[in-house]
């Protein structure tokens, strides 16, 4: 595309184009010039293409009005009338990603395929839900995917039913998610982020059908858009289908959906909050303490990425000197950090978990004294060189695992474009990562522990208890109420109310006519290269080993993975293979303390794991290949160093420390709490396949 500054095209008109070296990019900042809506295009040669759509989204309640509102528009718009086009279109796409997301502030709506077809085709449903969903003549997705009162009939008892209803008394029976929605609040209670954009189970029933609509009405609007695209696509096409499709059947409009700043506080604030646990439980040593700061701004890039680095220093690698402090101190039984920049004021958070009660003061006495010996005597050098490092490492390569890049990268941008920062700041990284290295000679994690950890009383410190039996409680409560609520209501008002459960389950298992299912667009078989891509491979052996060699542009990454056989491990001890698979690197070697071994590692490599695999053989049910996998990476001319301290922690580690087993022993434990109650299915799901 041959355009310049001030240049129109199909409704657009350029207004900035922004050379973006760390990624091979060209940033293409376009308005649309009848809605203002903004679009911001990353040009390169991936083919993995993105496409998004975000709108600023401050919740004005916790009704969860944000997040209800995410899954009511994918359920049926003007062009796609089906009951879930989302689930429709899944079955005959070809896409990398496909999801939506709410955040405290911002509905994001993502798409990514590497099929040009495909992606038109993503593109047209979603901007199609978000402008034009049926909600506005069908009352009974807010009943869906919202709340409503249930009553099959009149000898039954009254409950609440929908879909994110539930879901969020899932989500808020979890510590955790219990813990960062208190953090939030208690930092920011003036502004919108006081609010669960998600939904408080307490508040969801105060929806009405009228804030529904006007919800919609107000911020899913062109004018209130972030529309971001990515890759090699044919950008003039895209816009022009953009604008003639969707952003020209609207006007401009005035929407306020600015987020205040919230005023500094003039000292520490304390919040309280308990969660539940089975009313047999032993509530001893079950208790979350916090420690929470606001943190500078989102759009300023030098904190963006300074904070990130300091939370994996200060908290969240093995030789992390505040976790450390308070681990050997007996304060909980794991410790980490959180830093969050998707927020106009960030925070960052000192976590212990599994601690007592009466460990709040030791908590806070202890942080404040270690992070002032931090700052009095300076911060170990190799520490720090290895923790921007690591982060370093992770920027260049930026794999997101099973993610686009160009999905993490646009969700990059908002960090900043939300807030009217430049959109492509924090992308930009070059200059910030050089920025951060003169931490290598000066006092400048020190200058950010002092100015915003130590002497910063915008601050809280937020406990989170366990209570036997709250749930149970809760749970009564709320039955009692809606009993009563149903003894004082006439006759009448029961009836409407059991048609409209009825209608409800008589709609819910309708199905889609043919001609409608038939306006979801599939990709076609012509549409698919009928080519598989092919993977260079080398076999080779080296010293009676087997070695696989892909000979691929990985950006000057070399990739290392080492395959063991572990069938001769018996089959009671395989738990035992995977806590091994735990400790290695995380315990002293013969020639390195764990702490320095960990710096070893991000000094030179871009990391080392270690898991279990099993591979299925032959398609047989009984038949696989237990395997223990190393997997490492570093810099091609960093290959030498990788192999030798593979060898060092696969050869020379130290089982007999039995303190710093405990510790990760402890930690490991901790983990798998969280991963059980935030994702029950998912452990559900690997035991019923194993
Ligand atoms: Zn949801």
């Amino acid at each position: 595309m041959n355009m310049k500054k001030g240049d129109m095209t199909n409704g657009f008109r350029l207004l900035e184009i922004t050379e973006i070296e760390e990624l091979n990019s060209n940033g293409l900042m376009f308005v649309h010039e009848k809605t203002g809506a903004q679009l911001l295009y990353v040009q390169n040669e991936d083919d993995n293409k993105v496409f998004s759509i975000a709108f600023r989204t401050p919740p004005p309640d916790s009704t969860g009005v944000p997040h209800i509102m995410e899954h009511s528009v994918l359920c049926g718009s003007r062009k796609f009338p089906v009951r879930e086009p989302f689930v429709e279109l899944a079955k005959g796409s070809l896409n990398t990603f496909l999801n939506a997301m709410t955040y405290p502030d911002k509905t994001v709506y993502p798409i990514a395929s590497r099929n040009d077809k495909d992606f038109v085709n993503l593109m047209d449903v979603y901007l199609d839900a978000v402008f034009h969903p049926n909600i506005y003549d069908q009352p009974e997705t807010l009943m869906q995917e919202g709340w409503h009162y249930e009553l099959e009939n009149i000898d039954k008892p009254l409950t609440y039913k929908g879909v994110v209803y539930n879901e969020m008394k899932g989500a808020f029976s979890s510590p955790e998610q219990i813990l960062f929605r208190k953090i939030q609040e208690s930092l920011y209670p003036d502004t919108p982020y006081a609010n669960e954009s998600g939904g408080d189970p307490d508040y969801i029933p105060h929806l009405t059908q009228e804030d529904f609509l006007a919800f919609h009405k107000k911020y899913y609007h062109p004018s209130n858009s972030y529309i971001y695209l990515y890759g090699n696509g044919e950008i003039e096409e895209h816009l022009k289908f953009i604008n003639d499709e969707y952003l020209n059947g609207f006007d401009k409009a005035e929407i306020d959906s600015d987020i205040n700043k919230q005023a500094p506080f003039a000292e520490m604030r304390r919040q309280e909050v308990e969660y539940s646990i089975s009313p047999q439980d032993n509530p001893e040593g079950k208790t979350y303490l916090s420690l929470n700061f606001a943190v500078g701004s989102s759009t300023d890039p030098f904190q963006y990425l300074a904070f990130d680095i300091l939370q994996y220093l200060l908290l969240d690698n093995p030789a992390a000197p505040l976790k450390k402090a308070l681990l050997e101190a007996g304060i909980g039984k794991d410790v980490f950090g959180s830093y969050g920049s998707y927020m106009l004021q960030p925070s960052f958070s000192i976590v212990v978990k599994d601690a007592n009660e009466d460990d709040e003061k030791p908590f806070i006495a202890l942080v404040e004294k270690t992070l002032k010996e931090l700052v009095a005597k300076g911060i170990d050098k190799k520490l720090v060189e290895a923790s921007i490092n690591y982060r370093e490492f992770k920027l260049r390569e930026s794999d997101f695992g099973g993610n686009p890049k160009g999905l993490i990268y646009g969700l990059r941008c908002l960090d900043s474009w939300l807030y009217g920062g430049d959109p492509t700041i924090h992308l930009r990284f070059e200059n910030t990562i050089e920025q951060v290295k003169k931490a290598l000679s000066q006092p400048l994690f020190e200058e950010l522990i002092e100015k915003y950890l130590l002497n910063n009383t915008h601050s809280s410190l937020v406990v989170v208890k366990p209570k036997p039996g709250l749930s149970e409680e809760k749970d009564q409560e709320i039955d009692e109420m809606l009993q009563a609520y149903k003894a004082q209501l006439s006759d009448k008002d029961i009836q409407e109310i059991i048609s409209n459960t009825q209608q409800l389950l008589k709609k819910q298992s309708e199905l889609d006519s043919p001609e409608n299912l038939a306006k979801i667009p599939m990709v076609e078989l012509s549409d698919i290269e009928t080519e598989a891509e092919k993977l260079p491979l080398i076999e080779q052996e080296v010293a009676g080993v087997k070695l696989l060699y892909h000979p691929i542009e990985t950006n000057g990454i070399a990739y290392l993975n080492l395959w063991f056989n572990s069938s001769s491990v018996p089959f009671e001890l395989i738990p035992y293979a995977s806590l091994l698979t735990t400790l290695l690197g995380k315990m002293s070697t013969k020639d390195h303390h764990y702490e320095d071994l960990s710096n070893e590692i991000d000094i030179h490599t871009g990391g080392i794991q270690y898991n279990l695999q099993a591979l299925a053989l032959n398609g047989e049910d009984g038949e696989f290949l237990p395997k223990l996998v190393v997997s490492s990476k570093a810099l091609v001319d960093k290959i030498p160093k990788l192999i030798e301290l593979l060898e060092e922690i696969i050869n020379g580690t130290i089982f007999q420390d039995a303190r710093r087993l405990k510790e990760i022993v402890q930690e490991t434990r901790s983990r798998m709490e969280m991963i059980i109650n935030q994702a029950g299915n998912q452990v559900a799901m690997s035991r019923l396949s194993s």
